[in-house]
């Protein structure tokens, strides 16, 4: 068997957080890596990748980064890709299939696998509760590769479906402004009373959850460690002792 055939390419997601959050296949899939190519910031994060080829590049350089593990499998080299949570929410799952297809035809026989990870809104809402217990959506907010406009109808129109809505990256120091915008969008849609809950950092040290109302909250809250989500109509809370509130979606919705 040649170099070239010995090669394969991992997409992995490492989870929002903690290690307990690393799937058992994408742990297998770094250990048995020899490249691992990834924001510098999620390297910095794994445990045990000594003797590995680390490859940290900047969190907007994905199309590179996913045409150098592609070349790197081509040559016969075993290579992770990693996004944090799943790498198919918002991360280098799409940006690998995009290389691939605009890239060498010979790398379509490439040996190529997604590994599933927990994405930071199923996290996020496992902590809370169970706020996607009926239909929802998650939405990114960054406009870096979508017009704002899009961002703006597709909120639009989830508010008025009645979804419960996920809100990915609502803020950076870039764009500070659209989760004020976004919230306008929402407010004229949806009644003050709509639950909203901010999950910042969940499973790290600096975790902080907190629910409030779209009324009430602060969108200056949210920053891009927070994952948001808006609750539909039927969304309801159950206070308790000692902690934010349940919440919870049931799962019927009664016929008006
Ligand atoms: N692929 C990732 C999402 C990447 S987009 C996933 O599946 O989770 C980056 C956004 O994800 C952040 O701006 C934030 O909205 C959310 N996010 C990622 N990790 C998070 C965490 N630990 N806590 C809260 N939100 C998180």
């Amino acid at each position: 068997m040649g170099r070239a055939e010995r090669g394969w390419l991992r997409v992995v997601g490492l989870g929002p957080g903690p290690s307990e959050w690393l799937t058992d296949e994408a742990r297998a899939a770094l250990h048995g890596a020899e490249h691992v190519l990834g924001y510098t910031t999620y390297l910095a994060r794994l445990p045990a990748l000594e003797g590995k080829l680390l490859h940290g590049s900047d969190n907007g350089d994905e199309l590179s980064r996913a045409r150098h593990g592609l070349d790197l499998a081509a040559q016969g080299a075993r290579v992770a890709i990693v996004s944090g949570g799943d790498t198919g929410v918002f991360g280098m799952a799409a940006a690998v299939f995009e290389a691939l297809e605009s890239g060498p035809a010979e790398q379509r026989s490439l040996d190529i696998r997604v590994l599933p990870g927990v994405t930071a809104m199923l996290a996020a809402a496992a902590r809370l509760g169970a706020p996607l217990g009926n239909d929802f959506c998650a939405i990114n907010l960054s406009d870096n590769l979508k017009p704002w406009a899009v961002v703006e109808n597709r909120l639009t129109h989830a508010a008025r479906a009645g979804f419960v809505i996920a809100l990915y990256n609502p803020a950076s120091r870039a764009r500070p402004s659209q989760i004020h915008a976004a919230f306008a969008v929402l407010r004229a849609l949806r009644p003050a009373s709509t639950l909203v809950m901010f999950a910042k950092a969940v499973g790290r040290p600096d975790e902080e959850l907190s629910v409030t109302s779209l009324g009430a909250a602060d969108p200056a809250q949210a920053d891009m460690r927070t994952l948001l989500l808006i609750g539909a109509e039927s969304t309801r809370a159950i206070e308790r002792p000692g902690g934010p509130p349940w919440v919870y979606t049931p799962r019927s919705i009664s016929t008006p």
